[in-house]
C-alpha cells in the first residue's frame, strides 16, 4: 500500500493523479477463515483491523451485504464525546475517544478529527442535577468535562437563546475535547489499512444463514456461497436480531429509526456541537457549512432506514427554540438508519449462547464515538476468546443477572 503524504501528492499532481491505488482490494472470499465479520460498518472494519495490527491475526473476512460504511456509520451525526455517567461506559468511549485523537496518523487517513468541544444543555433542573453527577462521576474516571453556567453557555455559543418559550437554558455539561469526526471517513481509513493487512472485505455479500454443528458455529451461508470459519462475529447495528435468530437465539435488541437532517451551507455561525435533549435536537456546522441536525428515534420499532416526518418537524422546532437565528434555513436532505437500542441503552459485547459465536451490538443512537475502542475491545475477544477489561461488564449475561449498565437514566439521549 502507498503512504498518502505531501510528497505523494505532489508526484500525483505531475501525473494527472494517474498513480493513486484503490484504497481496499476487492476481495473474493475463500472458502475458509480464522474470524468472520459480518457487517461492514465502522465497528466491523475497526475491529478488523485491530485483530490484525494488535494480535497478528489477518486470515479475517468483514461480509457486507451493501457498500462499505453504507450502514449507520455513513448515516449519522458524527458526535464524539466520552462523558458518560457509569464507569463501564466512560472507560470504553474515552478509550475511543482517545484513539481517535491519533487515529489520521495511525491509520494514515485523514478521518477529520475536530475536537471542537460538546455542549449538552441542561433545561430542567432535574437535567441540572443529572449533569452535576455526571461532571463529578468524569472528575473520579479522569475524563475531561465540567459544569457550566448559561453566562459561559452564551460565550461558548453566542447564537443561543437562553431564554426559550418552553425551557430556559439553566447551565450544561461541557467536554472541551469532544467533537466530531468524517464518518464515511473512518469506515475508509479501517478498511484500506486491514486490506493492506490481509484482512478480506467482501462487499456485496449478504449473510443469509449460519451453519453450527453439535460443537459450535462452523461457517456461515451467504449470497456469494458458503464460507467456513472458526469465530463469527455480528456487527450489524439495526440487523442484529434477525442474524441472532439465523443463529437460533434472540437478543434484547429493538431496532428503530433514528434520522437527521442537514441545511444548505452558510457561513460559518457555531464552532462547537449542542445537544438539546430537553426539547430534543442537536446541532453543529460541518465544514462545508451546512447545519447538521438530528433528532430521537421513532416511537415504534421498524427497518425502513428512513424515519417518520413529525420526528423531524419536532427536531427542528425544538431547535429554533433554541436557536431563532436559524428559523428560516431551508433543509437540504434528510435520511434515517435503523439503530439498535439495549434496555439500558449500552452496547452488548460478549459470547452468545452459540460456542465460536460472539456479538457486538446494542449501540443505538451513540456508536458512531465508540468506534475505535469497541473494534479495539472486540478484537480482543476474538483473538483471546473471551473478554477483556473494557468489555467484560458488557456481555448479554447483564440481562439475566440484572446487571444493567444504565445510561438511560442517566442521559435520556445518547448520541
Ligand atoms: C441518524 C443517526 C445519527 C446518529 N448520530 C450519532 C452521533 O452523532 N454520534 C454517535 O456516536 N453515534 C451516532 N449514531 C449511531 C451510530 O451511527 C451507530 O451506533 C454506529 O454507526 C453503528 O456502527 P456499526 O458498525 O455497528 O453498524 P453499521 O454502520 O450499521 O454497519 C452494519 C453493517 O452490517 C451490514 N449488514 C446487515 N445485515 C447483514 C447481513 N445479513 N449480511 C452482511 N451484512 C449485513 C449492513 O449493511 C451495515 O453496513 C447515529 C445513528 C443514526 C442513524
Amino acid at each position: 500500500m502507498k503512504r498518502y503524504s505531501a510528497f505523494a501528492l505532489a508526484r500525483e499532481a505531475f501525473r494527472n493523479h494517474s498513480g493513486w491505488e484503490r484504497a481496499w482490494r476487492a476481495a473474493v472470499p475463500k472458502d475458509e477463515y480464522d474470524v468472520v465479520i459480518v457487517g461492514a460498518g465502522g465497528h466491523g472494519l475497526a475491529t478488523a483491523y485491530y485483530l490484525a495490527k494488535n494480535h497478528g491475526i489477518s486470515n479475517v473476512a468483514v461480509l457486507e451485504k451493501g457498500w462499505l460504511g453504507g450502514g449507520n456509520t455513513g448515516r449519522n451525526t458524527t458526535i464524539i464525546r466520552s462523558n458518560y455517567l457509569q464507569d463501564e461506559s466512560a472507560a470504553i468511549y474515552e478509550k475511543a475517544r482517545s484513539l481517535y485523537e491519533t487515529l489520521s496518523q495511525d491509520l494514515n487517513y485523514n478521518i477529520m478529527f475536530s475536537p471542537r468541544g460538546v455542549l449538552m444543555l441542561a433545561q430542567t433542573e432535574h437535567e441540572l442535577r443529572a449533569w452535576k453527577r455526571t461532571a463529578h462521576a468524569n472528575r473520579l474516571a479522569g475524563i475531561e468535562s465540567e459544569l457550566v453556567d448559561p453566562q459561559q453557555i452564551k460565550k461558548i455559543v453566542p447564537i443561543i437563546n437562553l431564554d426559550g418559550p418552553r425551557y430556559p437554558v439553566l447551565g450544561g455539561l461541557w467536554q472541551p475535547r469532544g467533537g466530531t469526526a468524517r464518518h464515511d471517513a473512518v469506515a475508509w481509513g479501517y478498511a484500506r489499512k486491514a486490506s493492506a493487512m490481509g484482512v478480506d472485505i467482501i462487499q456485496q455479500c449478504e449473510v443469509t444463514g449460519v451453519d453450527r454443528d453439535a460443537n459450535g458455529v462452523t461457517g456461515v451461508q451467504t449470497s456469494k456461497g458458503a464460507i467456513r470459519c472458526k469465530k463469527l462475529c455480528f456487527i450489524v447495528a439495526g440487523s442484529s436480531g434477525l442474524l441472532a435468530e439465523m443463529a437460533g437465539f434472540r437478543l434484547p435488541i429493538e431496532s428503530l429509526a433514528l434520522q437527521a437532517t442537514v441545511s444548505e451551507p452558510i457561513k460559518p455561525i457555531i464552532d462547537c456541537v449542542v445537544m438539546a435533549n430537553t426539547v430534543h435536537g442537536y446541532l453543529s456546522q460541518s465544514d462545508k457549512g451546512e447545519l447538521v441536525i438530528g433528532g430521537g428515534t421513532d416511537g415504534f420499532n421498524n427497518y425502513t432506514q428512513r424515519g417518520s416526518f413529525q420526528h423531524i418537524e419536532e427536531t427542528i422546532r425544538a431547535l429554533i427554540e433554541t436557536f431563532p437565528v436559524i428559523s428560516r434555513l431551508k433543509q437540504l436532505r434528510q435520511w434515517g438508519g435503523i439503530v439498535d437500542i439495549t434496555g439500558d441503552r449500552s452496547p452488548i459485547i460478549g459470547k452468545t449462547p452459540v460456542p465460536g459465536i460472539f456479538v457486538n451490538c446494542g449501540w443505538g443512537t451513540g456508536g458512531f464515538k465508540a468506534i475505535p475502542g469497541s473494534g479495539w475491545a472486540t478484537a480482543e475477544m476474538l483473538a483471546t476468546g473471551e473478554p477483556g477489561v473494557l468489555a467484560q461488564s458488557f456481555s448479554l449475561d447483564r440481562f439475566a443477572e440484572g446487571r444493567m449498565i444504565d445510561e438511560s437514566v442517566a442521559a435520556a439521549v445518547a448520541h
